[in-house]
């Protein structure tokens, strides 16, 4: 259900203890950058006076960032460290993140001050005017333009054209999300970026904002152009995902039944010709081209089945509905 986070309803008796906001930050090698970042956090979420927790996961740094973080998080009430056993990618310590986050808003950022902490409270004034997601938009954006720019307008033109969700900037860590909508999603590979996206696929009210973006002061980029073809694979699992997550047979099984209809028509007219005329048919492409169709049309059709077999077990599984309720107002209730 929905929470009012202006009103100050999420501030029942039991939660009145519990943050507000659950700041989520992916730490892998960013030693130089954690002090000043955390100070950061705090102190741009101390000037709106916002409850909030801190939550740093350490993805197996080799530089020393678990240690720091662990001492930080021995010495701060405010900063919660995660460490994880080893590297395991943005994607997975995002996740381990909002696993431990309480807060009703969960806000991502990276480790290594590019984002700016001082835009998280108008990120989050923007998620109270009715958003489930408020997704950062660097506008001015402080990368190698070669490696990293042009690719990325690319994918963001890609990305937004295949999904329906237009955005300026995927790429951008800095987001906002009510963490109701976080907890509906599963996350793999490298689908962070995606969370709009999947978001969306949910019934999300999405929206961007302008936020700052500053070079890599400490530390190097973990990534390259590789990254690049990563990103387009996971955006055919988001496509594929789009359409087919509740109906495969729909898609799979019409151009099955199209493809048998088509192959049996024309086996029926070789026929004719073979039988009827006495005609030879042995080399003719037109012979080809039925026993492909028919072939195909009947893996089309047992592939569609399939598919929506694993579909069910997919969302009984996980215990997921085919719908998502945003809020529900029972006679009486007040608002
Ligand atoms: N990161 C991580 N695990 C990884 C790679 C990166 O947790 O395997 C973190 C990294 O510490 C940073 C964020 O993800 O906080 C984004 O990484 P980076 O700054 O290298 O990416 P870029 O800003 O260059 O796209
Ligand atoms: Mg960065």
């Amino acid at each position: 259900m929905k929470t009012d986070l202006s009103s100050g309803e999420w501030q029942t008796e039991s939660s009145i203890s519990l943050p507000k906001v659950s700041v989520v930050v992916p730490i892998y090698n960013e030693v130089e950058s954690l002090p000043a970042l955390i100070e950061a956090i705090a102190t741009s979420l101390h000037q709106k006076a916002l409850r909030y927790e801190i939550i740093c996961v350490d993805d197996g740094s080799q530089d020393g960032s678990a240690l720091l973080l662990k001492r930080l998080a021995h010495s701060r009430r405010d900063l919660k460290a995660v460490l994880l056993r080893r590297n395991y990618g943005q994607t997975a310590a995002m996740a381990a993140g909002f696993n431990h986050a309480q807060g009703v808003v969960i806000v991502t950022l990276d480790g290594d001050l590019q984002n700016d902490p001082a835009d998280i409270p108008q990120l989050i004034a923007k998620l109270e005017e009715g958003y489930d997601l408020v997704s950062g938009w660097r506008q001015s954006r402080q990368d190698a333009t070669l490696t990293r720019l042009i690719p990325s307008k690319l994918a963001n033109w890609l990305i937004s054209w295949v999904t329906g969700v237009k955005l300026h900037d995927y790429g951008c860590s800095l987001k906002a999300y009510r963490s109701e909508l976080i907890q509906d999603m599963r996350l793999y590979g490298e689908l962070h970026r995606f969370l709009p996206a999947l978001a969306f696929i949910e019934g999300a009210n999405i929206t961007e904002l302008p936020v700052r973006h500053h070079p890599r002061q400490y530390g190097q980029s973990k990534y390259g152009l590789g990254r690049t073809f990563r990103v387009l694979m996971d955006l055919l699992t988001i496509a594929f995902i789009k359409t087919f997550l509740t109906r495969p047979m729909h898609v799979f099984g019409l151009f099955g039944l199209i493809s048998m209809v088509v192959g049996t028509l024309l086996g029926l007219y070789l026929t004719f010709l073979k039988l009827g005329l006495g005609e030879s048919i042995g080399n003719r492409p037109l012979l080809i081209l039925t026993v492909v169709l028919l072939i195909a049309g009947v893996q089309l059709f047992s592939f569609g089945l399939l598919a929506e077999l694993s579909m069910r077990t997919y969302h009984e599984s996980q215990g997921r509905p085919i719908y998502r309720v945003r809020e529900v107002i029972a006679p009486g209730s007040q608002s």
